[in-house]
């Protein structure tokens, strides 16, 4: 079972709309052309030696390349640029550590949106103060050039920050991440009840209580909206003032879509955490589903759930376990713990040949997560 810890809490506000966020406008597109330079240095050392060349080879790469060919560079603060090297550095890792985590990819302009400030930033009541840096002429180098963002801080952060990042969204909007060192607790009372939970297609979220919870599935009830404006969209002339108009409506939409479940799901997770002490559920196999069945799964939202779920359960001091993926769930009877090898997809009813106890498919597996948390292992025939 993994155990997973929260050392980290991340505040989100939005940057007021202000001609000055060009400048952070800017600033991604030269961060894109910073990561894009270094993944293709990095892709030729890997073809010559096999290997990355490591965020040690490319610092000092960096200030070479600042103070020669790409002074343009050079009005970003240098722990931002650094923090792309750093990312790609972890990129790498992860592709050699892990088999099936992909080789780090080449960005676009528009798909680069998020950038780390370690230092250099000061941090008021409804602002934020970045310090670009610009070429003085009559001195001959680079001076501070610091700007302020305003954003609406609708609540406090708790805890020292660690950094502070820029985030722009596919609507445009530019955002604030605080990240604070925060792990304070609201512990809430025990109740004395455990509970395992199922995920399922047909039925969201099954509980070992034996209640079902359907999702809303925003992104179905939207589809409607969504092709509208699709069609709106592939009507209008490709790069036009009407076209961009209409591919934000569209990206506002699905921000909309999972903004409503992001909120749907914290609903849930805190309203399990008020009832139960110990909540169970298994460990999904999600590249396989989406294989299988698409656009569902998406909308479903899974792995947010589980991981909202983990979070809310941390905070609130109630225990979380995550039972081993290839733990037999479905087929065990839960109560004398039959092997049921004949249940197929489709059977969601079936009945115990051994004890003749009559089960739900859903019911009967959440039964059965729960016993495999709690202790032994479900028993085998
Ligand atoms: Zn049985």
């Amino acid at each position: 079972m993994k155990k997973r810890k929260f050392t980290r809490r991340t505040y989100k506000y939005q940057i007021r709309e202000h001609p000055t966020n060009k400048r952070l406008g800017n600033m991604f597109d030269d961060l894109s052309d910073v990561h894009n330079h270094f993944l293709k240095l990095e892709n030729r050392y890997y073809r010559i030696y096999g290997k990355y060349a490591g965020r040690y080879r490319l610092q000092p790469h960096l200030t070479k390349l600042l103070e020669r060919t790409h002074k343009h560079w050079a009005w970003i603060p240098r722990d931002t640029l650094d923090a792309v090297i750093i990312r790609l550095h972890i990129a790498w890792e992860r592709f050699f550590d892990f088999p099936n985590v992909g080789r780090p990819k080449l960005k676009r302009k528009e798909r680069y949106r998020s950038a780390k400030f370690q230092s250099g930033y000061l941090l008021e009541e409804d602002r934020v103060r970045l310090s670009f840096k610009a070429w003085d002429d009559p001195s001959e180098s680079l001076k501070f050039n610091k700007r302020w963002f305003s954003f609406h801080q609708h609540r406090d952060w708790k805890g020292q920050v660690c950094y502070i990042q820029i985030l722009r969204d596919t609507v445009g909007t530019y955002w604030l991440y605080v990240v604070t060192d925060d792990t304070s607790k609201e512990v809430l009372p025990a109740t004395g009840e455990s509970v395992g939970a199922d995920f399922g297609m047909d039925t969201y979220l099954t509980l070992s209580t034996g209640e079902k919870i359907q999702s809303p599935e925003f992104l179905k009830q939207s589809l409607k909206a969504l092709r509208t404006l699709y069609k709106s969209v592939s009507r209008k002339v490709k790069g036009s003032h009407n076209w961009w108009r209409a591919v934000r409506q569209l990206a506002r939409l699905y921000r909309h879509i999972s903004n409503q479940r992001r909120d749907w799901h914290f609903k849930l997770a805190t309203d399990h955490c008020r009832r139960f002490d110990l909540i169970a559920t298994e460990t999904l196999n999600l590249e396989g589903m989406k294989r299988l069945w698409g656009r569902k799964v998406s909308d479903l939202a899974f792995g947010e759930f589980v991981e909202i779920l983990a979070y809310k359960c941390f905070k609130h001091n109630r225990e979380f376990h995550q039972v081993e993926q290839w733990t037999p769930t479905t087929k065990p009877c839960s109560d004398c713990g039959f092997h049921n090898e004949n249940l197929s997809l489709s059977d969601r009813q079936w009945t115990c040949p051994e004890c003749g106890s009559d089960h739900d498919r859903d019911i009967n597996a959440a039964i059965n997560i729960l016993r495999a948390a709690c202790g032994p292992v479900v028993e085998q025939m």
